[in-house]
């Protein structure tokens, strides 16, 4: 099957009713706030702010609609002292109450900005139970029995992920950069041990490879690390499916290792933030390895994959697709379908970065690097006579030496686990689905209009990427927007891609927030290469549907707005 089966018609597209029955029990039990299954939402401050929070009020009425809410605000903004004298418990704080419901409302059906979503229900009632315990998972005296708690939930996403359970591990950490930044380090400390104390390069010259298709923190985690980001990152070209170009790939690792040129990390995505591109995971293993044969490389390059927002998808690497069990409509099934032959391919690599806090429903932060082989850490071991806090004769059995930080919260882990332990992979499985019809239903419906041009048409994540186009100037979006693809240095493709952008842009703007609150992206595509192998990028709008509450009628009158 396509996966661009979703283009075909409203049938492909349609929820079929067990489908919608199962998604409503879902939705009653894990996203609906209801103090009757979830006690802790009985606090009376709890309860107030979700009461108004389920109003979904736009954006603008939200302030006016909150009593008081500008003296509230002007309060906020007030430059005031720390009170001298102690304030009774049973007086409310009104202004922590007023910034807690005023912040960003999530649970708006309409949120569909960026790859952020309200939390499940259950991960909310776990992530508190972390906070009321407040262990340190920085080391086993003061982690207690938390510590177990995070190798268990290593082991279920082990298993999911296809990992030998015994053999790997996992360190909770502070968001999906940071466990990225564990990938490179760990490629770092294995290849060059000596940069340890020396820094990078004192010995060898190397290379950190990644991909162009990558997310931000792929680069800004090796400026933090003090790589030469000009001269010894060198970036893979992608495809138009935004996922690495092998060819680029072989010709690069070739050069590196006949060089003699050390490659720590190469960091892959699997999930690329705007677009859902999907790196092939094997194929670069078998590259690597053929390679490191052929040069005999001693250490070989560390595979992290950036699943930080695909990693969700391996919640299906066991869904029976030709029972289809959850009655999942087909132009979806097809696209998961399509995920999941990349993602069974997840366990080759050496480590991967999971965002509980994105497409896991888990309250900020809850981010699981996971490794596939415990030994690595041995090598991000820091000196002993570094941990003069801790007990000696613990040190050894946990991550101490090894983790970036010292303090780690463990709000995250339990939100993570009661999540992952209420919904089950039954309940992840039709939210997920959800989620992605409601982008393949948005996809059919924007292919129908006659002035839009989506975006990276193949890929089956929660984005959605398009240009709109005025049909005064262009008559097929297809057409126009391979024209805006061959780059060239013309002024004149220049200005005809200018003005196409002002136009959409300023569209966007003028459209206001109706339905659904998408995003202007400066990079909603690249252009081809051109001779010298630059491109440029290409803006437009995104809708990113991971929200539960976000159902056709958002889209519908989205597309109605579009319509004019
Ligand atoms: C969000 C994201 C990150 C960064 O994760 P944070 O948790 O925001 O630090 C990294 N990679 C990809 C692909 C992402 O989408």
């Amino acid at each position: 099957m396509h996966p661009c089966l979703y283009a075909r018609d409203e049938a492909v597209n349609a929820v079929t009713p067990e489908f919608a029955r199962r998604f409503a029990t879902v939705k009653a039990r894990y996203f609906s706030r209801d103090p009757r299954l979830w006690p802790v939402f009985q606090d009376p401050g709890f309860a107030r702010l979700n009461a108004f929070r389920s109003l979904h009020l736009p954006p603008e009425a939200r302030l006016a609609a909150w009593p008081d809410g500008a003296a509230r605000m002007a309060d906020l903004t007030e430059n005031m002292p720390v009170p001298a004298e102690m304030r009774d418990p049973a007086q409310p704080l009104e202004e922590l109450l007023f910034a807690a419901a005023l912040s960003k409302d999530w649970e708006n059906p309409s949120c569909v900005e960026n790859v952020i979503t309200m939390s499940a229900d259950p991960a909310i009632y776990g992530a508190q139970m972390g906070v009321l315990a407040n262990p340190n998972l920085v080391y086993s005296e003061y982690a207690g029995v938390a510590e177990d708690l995070e190798k268990k939930v290593v082991r279920q996403i082990a298993r999911l992920a296809g990992y030998d359970p015994q053999r790997a591990t996992g360190i909770f950490t502070q968001g999906g950069t940071f466990c990225n930044l564990y990938g490179y380090l760990l490629g770092l400390r294995k290849s060059l041990p000596e940069a340890k104390h020396k820094g990078l390069g004192h010995y060898q010259d190397y290379r950190f490879v990644n991909s162009q298709g990558g997310h931000y923190s792929n680069i800004t985690n090796l400026s933090l690390l003090g790589v030469d980001i000009e001269n010894k990152t060198i970036r893979i070209k992608v495809g138009d499916n935004n996922d690495i170009d092998l060819a680029d790939l072989e010709r690069t690792l070739t050069a590196c290792f006949a060089l003699k040129h050390v490659v720590p990390t190469i960091m892959l995505t699997m999930g690329t933030t705007d677009t859902f591109g999907v790196d092939w995971v094997k194929p670069v293993c078998e590259l690597r390895d053929r390679l490191c044969e052929r040069f005999e490389i001693p250490v070989k390059p560390h595979i992290h994959v950036d699943a930080a927002i695909g990693w969700s998808m391996i919640f299906f690497l066991e869904y029976d697709f030709e029972r289809n069990p959850l009655g999942i409509n087909e132009a979806t099934l097809a696209g998961i379908r399509r995920n999941t032959e990349r993602f069974a391919q997840l366990r080759y690599a050496d480590s991967f970065t999971v965002d509980f806090q994105k497409w896991g429903y888990v309250p900020y932060t809850s981010s699981l690097v996971m490794i596939k082989n415990a030994d690595d850490l041995r090598a991000m071991e820091n000196d002993p006579e570094n941990f003069s806090y801790f007990e000696r004769d613990i040190q050894g059995q946990t991550h101490l030496q090894s983790t970036i930080e010292c303090s780690r919260g463990a709000s995250g882990l339990f939100g993570a686990y009661a999540a992952l332990n209420y919904m089950g992979v039954e309940g992840y499985q039709i939210t997920l689905a959800h989620s992605l019809q409601n982008a393949n239903y948005f996809r059919f419906r924007l292919g129908q209009l006659a002035n839009v041009k989506l975006v990276a048409q193949e890929n089956q994540g929660p984005s959605v990427g398009f240009k709109l186009y005025n049909p005064e100037w262009v008559a097929d979006p297809e057409e126009e927007f391979a024209f805006e693809l061959a780059r060239s240095p013309d002024e004149a493709y220049r200005q005809r891609l200018q003005r196409n952008t002002a136009f959409h842009r300023d569209a966007f703007k003028r459209r206001g927030k109706v339905g659904l609150y998408t995003n202007w992206v400066e990079a909603i595509a690249r252009s081809e290469y051109d001779a010298g192998g630059k491109y440029s990028y290409i803006a437009g709008e995104k809708a990113v549907f991971m929200n539960p509450a976000c159902s056709r009628r958002e889209i519908d009158l989205f597309v109605a707005k579009l319509m004019g």
